[in-house]
């Protein structure tokens, strides 16, 4: 159980004077090294070996062996540095690229180890990945027709999540791809792959209900250990983790499922490669007659391979995945990654050194100590991240208030599954250009159900002497944050975060006032002073948008038309005049998006049900689409909602049929450049592209049925084959091989296509 050496070992470091940046728990961020502006000699590393690879090829002549092994060296040695430049700042990458009259001019062979402009679209996948040194780490990939990239970026932008379809611009080499800016990953639609498996499932939906789990106990063949037995991994997930998820879900969400193995996996595991792992992991229970399709969370526990991290997961995803190195026995990691794929992020805490909360805090990645997302050892996950998963709202059985008046209000302690609101939330700010709040969430913490962990915990004083307060933002799902307090206090900065009963905090940008006192036990009174006080004068205030129906809708067929119902209020203070509140759904190009009333004329205070209807284009692939909703006010400001629209995937028996062969392919070879070109495929739906290879690898991937392949070397013996698809992935038999040494006319030989294609 070396997790709970880990445990340990934290609480020791923290408590033996690293101060105050490393407080938490298990999961604790590392003291927060900044990501270091590694000034470092990858730059001029890089620079200096591209100047000597330039004089290098200045005087080569072909076939100069020497040259040719000196040409090697610099190459590989260059990419290396390239490569770790790329990690280290991946911005500057583009300004280091080889120039393009240099790349020329480098033989064929050492093309694989140069980097090459890129720009592809492909489906996004967010993965973090939880390191035993207490950093976390979120990787971005881009998977494509034939690669799966690791993107590395410094500032992407927030809400990005698994299953998005993207454009990506940026630098690639191997299996990474540096990109300058978050401008340049440009999201296309929020799902929508032709299967409808991996859509984008945020955590707004798929968080309800019954979770099916399939966890596969996975060993490898270097390391055949077998170091559970099945009904432990059962009592781990289905029972502790469950219970965990259940309380914490009011029970609205439980898991459900099976634990299948052990699979022995002919994979190396130094590294955890995860991708890897899911490959063969997959395909092993598929050889054992298991239908993974019925699950929509895949779960790989493997015995302790002593790579670094202790749990990695998806951010959603349907299905999710999760990887457990050696903790799946550990229910707090396993809830904890569980979290992650219900599309949980971090609970962050926030240090504004002597305010509570200023423009110029320091987050703390796992700094919540209360929130499971935070620690692995801590309970309940918090109020701001209860209504992102729809745990919590304002019109479900397990109430979060939202007054916009002044006013005292009551609120349960948040692990209570008695009857009684749950927390309180209330806008801090509202962005006026795109309607996204900002809020405050009250909470109040007693230590009861999954919150058990506080009781003589150096927290449980301050905590259950008063309530929680956390930031968290509608646009960012990666905003929550813990507030201090009692900013700048001594010993343990973070220890004493709560709002004491009986005392009071006044937000200087929202001019808000929180009073608190306790009224009976397991209950908080929370009193509010929302500067709403003179009733005489008009205070306008952003309309609410609710909905009232489910926000996601079955799955039904492309063109269906589908309701959705909502609640608008105006939130004006009684002496306003009644407005004019505007209505509008924002769906793709081709859809039908309508509320049967655009605009209300609503009294202060009054609240009316409308339905939108939505009607997808009938061309409309399988998959999870996002429709943003706003509810504006006369006076310019608005409410931002969001529904989601699913398309199912076309019965599994429809399409078959591979295209026809591409016939006829011809190569005409140019001083620089091959242009290839063939008669189209045909396709009982429709062909979907073509691939191009050269010499048994692939090189294109093309919609048209022609391509120029201006790598191409004059003189040399190539190779070139084309093989058509369709969008269920079948795939043609494959073109004739034509070749450069005969360029008059194709051969009539059958397809069998040139070594090495498994390769990449
Ligand atoms: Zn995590």
């Amino acid at each position: 159980m070396h997790i709970l050496t880990k445990v340990l070992s934290h609480t020791l470091s923290s408590d033996s004077g690293l101060g105050r940046a490393c407080l938490a728990g298990l999961f604790v961020v590392s003291c927060l090294l900044p990501q270091a502006a590694l000034a470092s000699g990858s730059h001029s590393q890089v620079v200096e070996l591209t100047q000597q690879l330039e004089s290098l090829l200045k005087d080569t002549s072909e076939g100069n062996e020497v040259a040719l092994s000196a040409i090697q060296r610099v190459v590989l040695s260059r990419s290396e540095s390239l490569k770790r430049l790329m990690r280290e700042s991946p911005a500057d990458v583009a300004q280091f690229q080889l120039p393009a009259a240099l790349r020329d001019r480098l033989p064929m062979s050492f093309s694989e180890s140069v980097e090459a402009p890129f720009s592809q679209s492909g489906e996004l996948e967010v993965v973090f990945r939880d390191e035993e040194s207490g950093k976390a780490q979120l990787h971005y990939y881009l998977k494509t027709s034939h690669q799966r990239l690791e993107i590395l970026l410094t500032d992407p932008r927030p809400g990005l999540r698994t299953g998005m379809q993207v454009h990506a611009v940026g630098t690639s080499l191997d299996n990474l791809l540096a990109i300058s800016s978050g401008a340049d990953l440009e999201v296309l639609a929020y799902g929508g792959t032709a299967d409808g498996s991996a859509s984008g499932s945020s955590g707004l939906t798929g968080a309800m209900g019954a979770q099916q789990v399939a966890v596969l106990m996975v060993n490898f063949t270097s390391q055949p250990e077998v170091p559970w037995t099945a009904q432990q991994v059962e009592e781990a997930v289905f029972f502790q983790a469950n219970d965990f998820i259940r309380e914490n879900a009011y029970g609205q969400t439980w898991l459900e499922g099976d634990v299948f193995g052990w699979f022995t996996l002919n994979v190396d595991p130094a590294g955890c490669p995860s991708s890897d792992i899911a490959v063969a992991g997959k395909q092993a229970a598929s050889e054992a007659g298991i239908d993974l399709s019925t699950y929509t969370r895949i779960v790989f526990a493997f015995p302790d391979t002593g790579c670094s991290y202790s749990g990695e997961a998806t951010v959603g995803g349907s299905p999710s995945y999760a990887w457990f190195d050696g903790t799946i026995t550990n229910a707090g990691v396993v809830s904890h990654e569980l979290g992650h794929n219900l599309g949980l992020y971090h609970a962050h805490s926030l240090d504004c050194g002597a305010d509570v909360l200023n423009s110029s805090c320091t987050v703390f990645e796992y700094g919540d100590v209360l929130d499971r997302m935070g620690t692995a050892t801590a309970g309940h996950y918090n109020a701001y991240q209860k209504s992102r998963l729809g745990w919590v709202g304002e019109f479900s059985s397990a109430e979060l208030l939202s007054p916009t008046v002044s006013g005292t209000y009551t609120i349960e302690s948040l692990s209570s599954q008695n009857a009684g609101a749950k927390a309180l939330r209330f806008p801090r700010s509202v962005d006026p250009a795109t309607g996204n709040t900002e809020w405050f969430y009250v909470e109040y913490r007693d230590g009861t159900g999954a919150d058990g962990f506080l009781a003589g915990s150096r927290y449980e004083p301050t905590v259950s002497g008063g309530v929680v307060v956390h930031v968290g933002e509608d646009a960012d799902p990666n905003s929550s944050g813990l507030l201090d307090m009692t900013p700048n206090s001594q010993k343990y900065d973070m220890d004493d975060f709560a709002l004491a009963f009986g005392s009071s905090f006044t937000d200087s940008v929202s001019g808000i006032t929180i009073s608190v006192s306790q009224s009976a036990a397991g209950q908080a009174l929370v009193q509010l002073d929302l500067g709403d006080g003179d009733s005489n004068v008009c205070q306008s205030a952003t309309p609410s948008l609710q909905v009232l129906s489910a926000s996601t809708s079955a799955a039904v067929t492309a063109g269906t038309a589908v309701d959705y119902r909502f609640a608008v209020t105006n939130e004006d203070g009684a002496a306003c005049p009644g407005a004019n509140i505007s209505l509008v759904a924002e769906a793709l190009a081709d859809w039908d998006a309508v509320f049967a009333e655009p605009v209300l004329m609503l009294a202060p205070g009054e609240r009316q049900e409308v339905i939108l209807t939505v009607v997808s284009a009938a061309s409309s692939t399988a998959g999870y689409y996002d429709i943003n909703v706003k509810a504006q006010h006369e006076s310019g400001t608005l409410s931002a909602s969001q529904v989601t629209y699913v398309i199912e995937a076309p019965s599994q028996q429809s399409d078959v049929q591979a295209p026809t062969q591409p016939l006829s392919l011809a190569v005409n070879v140019g001083r620089r450049k091959a242009d290839l070109s063939w008669q189209p495929s045909s396709d009982n739906v429709a062909v979907a592209g073509y691939r191009v290879w050269r010499n048994g690898m692939l090189i294109a991937d093309t919609s048209t049925n022609s391509y120029s392949d201006f790598d191409y070397q004059k003189g040399m013996d190539y190779q070139y084959q084309v093989e058509a698809y369709d969008a269920a992935g079948n795939l043609s038999v494959p073109s004739e091989i034509v070749s450069t040494t005969d360029t008059s006319t194709t051969t009539s030989g059958g397809g069998s296509k040139g070594g090495g294609k498994g390769k990449k």
